[in-house]
């Protein structure tokens, strides 16, 4: 009574699914769902096996659907986590996601510069716009601030020392650490002072004639706190006069505008230079809001160094890429106007009262699922006051005062809401705080409470059932 899977691909349905996915997902589907239904039957010989049929068709569907998802897809963060290293990072400006399918399209000025009709720089399309923006005389950027640490110690401290303090020994998650990153450049490392304190007179008693720069790493993710001193980047810089030496300042997130009004307290980029940095570092897809990329700005010396060094073409970012940091850098262009157009911005500096808007609609549309048996609320969701973080790595005090929706359900546990919220095209990733699912409207938009909705109603259909 099973289908054979040679009738089953003639279903009008499925023969239109062949338009958009490959018939070799579509045959394995249908013969993974006939051959569980198989499996079902053989092992309840006393049930009627007409009762395995039913709804095989849907099944099938489904499973095709879902068979023909890309493994890299959208996700919609209910987490309120703005960069989620995880979920990609920087979501891009609208302008920006337009420009990467303009210029992926088809062929671009990538290396090209059509007034002279011959072949130009890739470094052209961001220089002027960084330079603009930071202060600095020139500007590249590679693949991210991993490689821009690495392209940076290597072209300047190659086979000799670079002075860093024991207190700013990063390690910003996976593999990258900075003693590791050293070593792989070729540079070495002097650590200096202690975990806690380090004086400029630590750096000064290290410096000798093999020492090729001083470099000060931003604590992106830790703060060190109590009894403590560190020597700031201007006093660095009146040693690196003393003995001429360059000094180098890994900001880590590249922060473009001042968000201390809103809690952030990190470095502004333009801040690392005018403070005396002849090379500074950092991320295009933390606070900047860009792409992943790591971008170097500086002194024009050094940054033609990197430029023609050899791990500058290992690290090079693509077209996309370039496309992406173009338009979010113009939007720097007028700072009001970033807030606006970045969404990494718009998040952070979203006011108290939308977002309490926003938890009321997504509150009445949960309110709204009614349990099919008794006709009341399916779900209990109510309105709490949070705090939340700004992720990636990024100003780990800063907490922000976010409004969210919490939801439970009679007998579903909020691992289980939570697990079942992940499956399907588009997976909803939220949170769990003391027993209860959290839907965190910071980085939510309008748009995604209807999917939530959806997905939370699918699951009283199910009726319990996985
Ligand atoms: C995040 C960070 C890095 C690594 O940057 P990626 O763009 O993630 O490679 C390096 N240094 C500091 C200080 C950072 O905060």
């Amino acid at each position: 009574m099973l289908p054979k899977v040679d009738e089953v691909l003639k279903d009008r349905e499925i023969e239109e699914m062949m338009e958009d996915i490959p018939r070799e997902k579509i045959t394995e589907a249908v013969r993974r769902v006939i051959d569980r239904r198989r499996e079902a039957i053989l092992t309840s010989p006393d049930e009627d096996p007409r009762s395995h049929l039913l709804g095989i068709r849907e099944e099938i569907l489904a499973e095709i659907r879902q068979a023909s998802c890309p493994s890299l897809r959208p996700v919609i963060n209910a987490t309120g986590v703005v960069l989620h290293t995880n979920l990609g990072r920087a979501s891009l400006s609208e302008k920006a996601a337009a420009h990467v399918m303009r210029v992926a399209e088809g062929y671009s000025t990538l290396e090209y510069d059509p007034e002279a009709g011959a072949r130009g720089s890739r470094h052209v399309h961001l220089e002027e716009t960084l330079r603009k923006l930071t202060g600095a005389e020139a500007a590249m950027i590679v693949n991210n601030n991993a490689a821009a640490t690495m392209l940076v110690l290597s072209a300047i401290g190659y086979g000799r020392e670079i002075i860093v303090s024991r207190g700013e020994m990063v390690e910003i998650g996976g593999s990258f650490r900075i003693p590791d990153i050293m070593e792989q450049s070729g540079a070495h490392l002097v650590e200096v002072g202690t975990t806690n304190k380090t004086r400029l007179s630590d750096y000064e008693k290290h410096v000798n004639e093999n020492t090729a720069a001083l470099l000060k790493v931003h604590t992106s993710n830790y703060r060190i706190i109590g009894f403590t001193e560190d020597v700031s980047l201007k006093e660095l810089r009146e040693l690196g006069d003393r003995c001429d030496l360059p000094v180098i300042y890994d900001m880590g997130s590249g922060l473009m505008v001042d968000l201390s009004a809103y809690g952030i307290d990190e470095p502004v980029a333009a801040r690392g230079l005018a403070d005396g940095a002849d090379v500074i570092l950092f991320s295009g897809d933390k606070l900047l809001g860009g792409p992943q990329a790591g971008i170097i700005c500086g002194k024009k010396k050094y940054i033609d160094m990197m430029k023609s060094h050899p791990l500058a073409r290992v690290l090079r970012v693509d077209k996309m890429t370039i496309a992406a940091m173009e338009s979010t850098l113009n939007a720097y262009l007028d700072p009001d106007n970033a807030l606006r157009e970045i969404p990494v911005l718009r998040m952070i500096t979203r006011p108290q009262e939308e977002l309490r808007a926003q938890c009321l609609i997504l509150k009445d549309m949960i309110d709204e699922i009614r349990d099919p048996a008794t006709g009341e609320s399916a779900y209990s969701a109510w309105i709490e006051e949070d705090s939340g973080v700004v992720g990636g790595g990024s100003a780990p005090g800063s907490l922000l005062k976010n409004v969210v929706v919490k939801v439970s359900h009679r007998t579903m546990s909020p691992d289980e809401m939570c697990d079942r919220l992940h499956r399907g095209e588009v997976p909803v990733v939220a949170r769990i705080h003391r027993d209860k699912m959290v839907l965190d409207v910071r980085t939510l938009e309008t748009k995604d409470f209807e999917v939530i909705a959806d997905k939370l109603r699918a699951m009283i259909q199910a009726g319990g059932k996985a």
